[in-house]
């Protein structure tokens, strides 16, 4: 017998039962992103290296050790989107969208990062992601928030997600900032771990939200960003407070919070559970106003999050929020000379009238016991069946799968569409 192919991994299959799940989220999250005026982009996966070191950051570990890199067949340096933002900004700017122009966007799909594969941690995931372009204020970063909690409000998750903040101040003073952590982190610096050592100089901030027990420790004497901003980026952070608390959203101030990209400046946060262990945070984002400007647009605004299906999927499935569907309401049966035909037609016709009901005619023969059997397998709701005399008289026989005691009712092929519905709504 030839070798088995597998899947790669880190890079999982969505069989139907997962892909039920899949599309009752999606459509939740689209219909909600609509609901407030944003249009949707799709990029390819694959773009330019130097997009994403250039827009990342060549020292963040998404760029170092996370993306998956190749030459093509023209030699051509590429790599597989680890993150939608770069890819979205380059888009705008290719096709001149953001130009002294306000853009509120988003786009879902996969993403891929050469980790270690564990719960809630894949080499190809997906994203839902919301950028807005041309928008300084306090207001829009507050209205992404909004967004994101209202949300969680209709998966009915809001009470098992809390939001974190923090503000990464300007670039100046974040500089500022880096230099005074810096001179604490190298007198401090035997007290570190490796990784820590290595980010004092490469990415400093990052050292801020370190896992390590004796960094966290060291990093309790650390100065704090709060000391180094200036008035306009408290009063920015303290007006988005002040929004999100209106729209009555708590909130806790994490000064750790950094995010993994370099782009962010201002606005940083991050919704995280603890109902998935280690990897909890489930949607991150902020403001990253130099990005534009650093891919080669004219300096634009910019603010945006990243929110991880499958973390939402896991979450919503631990907590039994989202159900499996059944994938067929109606199932057509039928014996006898002329069943054939005749199921298809009803089958179609019905199919025209009623185009948000699933209905399934069934195929290949057999006896009613063993189509019976199928329709139940299925989960249908209501089974239409053509027999001889039904064949003859030009009728169906409905039958309610789900009140099995309850009478059959024959109808004419006119009145089908209707009495579907009827049997079909007395179940919800
Ligand atoms: P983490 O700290 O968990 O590695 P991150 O900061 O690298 O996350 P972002 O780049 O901010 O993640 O991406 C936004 C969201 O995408 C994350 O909050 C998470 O829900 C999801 N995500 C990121 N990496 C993965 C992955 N490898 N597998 C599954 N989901 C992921
Ligand atoms: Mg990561």
């Amino acid at each position: 017998m030839a070798l088995k192919i597998q899947a790669i991994r880190g890079m999982n299959d969505l069989l139907p039962e997962d892909t039920s799940i899949w599309q009752q989220v999606e459509s939740v999250l689209r219909q909600t992103v609509a609901s407030f005026g944003y249009q949707e982009v799709r990029m390819p996966v694959l773009e330019q290296t130097a997009l994403f070191s250039r827009a990342i950051g060549e020292v963040t570990d998404v760029v170092e050790k996370e993306m998956y890199t190749f030459e093509d067949r023209s030699g051509d340096l590429l790599s597989l989107r680890p993150e939608g933002t770069a890819g979205c900004v380059r888009a705008c700017l290719e096709h001149n969208l953001i130009y002294n122009q306000e853009q509120r966007l988003w786009y879902m799909g996969p993403m891929f990062r050469h980790e270690r594969p564990q719960k809630g941690r894949y080499r190809q995931f997906h994203q839902l992601g919301v950028e807005v372009f041309g928008l300084n204020g306090p207001d829009i970063d507050a209205e992404i928030i909004m967004l994101t909690h209202l949300l969680w409000q209709k998966l009915g998750i809001a009470d098992k997600l809390s939001l974190e903040l923090n503000t990464l101040g300007t670039k100046e003073e974040r500089l500022k900032y880096r230099e005074a952590l810096v001179q604490y982190l190298e007198a401090n610096f035997d007290k570190l771990d490796e990784d820590s050592k290595r980010r004092t100089h490469t990415n400093p901030l990052r050292v801020l939200d370190s896992k390590d027990e004796g960094v966290k420790e060291v990093l309790k004497g650390a100065p704090s960003l709060m000391d180094f901003l200036g008035e306009e980026s408290l009063k920015h952070f303290n007006d988005l407070q002040e929004l999100l608390k209106a729209e009555g959203i708590s909130y806790t101030i994490n000064p750790r919070l950094v995010r993994g990209l370099d782009y962010y400046n201002l606005t940083v946060f991050e919704w995280v559970t603890d109902a998935l262990g280690a990897q909890g945070t489930v949607c991150g984002g902020g403001r990253y106003d130099g990005l534009v400007e650093e891919l080669g647009g004219s300096p634009t605004p910019a603010v945006g999050f990243g929110l991880g299906l499958e973390r939402l999927m896991l979450l919503l499935v631990t907590l039994e929020k989202v159900k499996v569907q059944s994938p067929v309401d109606v199932y057509i049966v039928g014996q006898g000379a002329g069943a054939t035909l005749y199921q298809a037609k009803v089958a179609m016709a019905l199919r025209k009238a009623l185009t948000n009901v699933k209905i399934m005619n069934h195929c290949g023969g057999g006896n009613f016991k063993k189509q019976f059997r199928r329709a139940d397998k299925l989960g249908a709701k209501v089974a239409v069946i053509a027999g001889e005399s039904e064949i003859q008289a030009s009728t169906v026989t409905l039958k309610d799968l789900i009140n099995q005691e309850s009478e059959q009712l024959t109808v004419s092929l006119e009145n089908l569409p209707q009495a579907v519905l009827n049997m079909l709504n007395k179940k919800d």
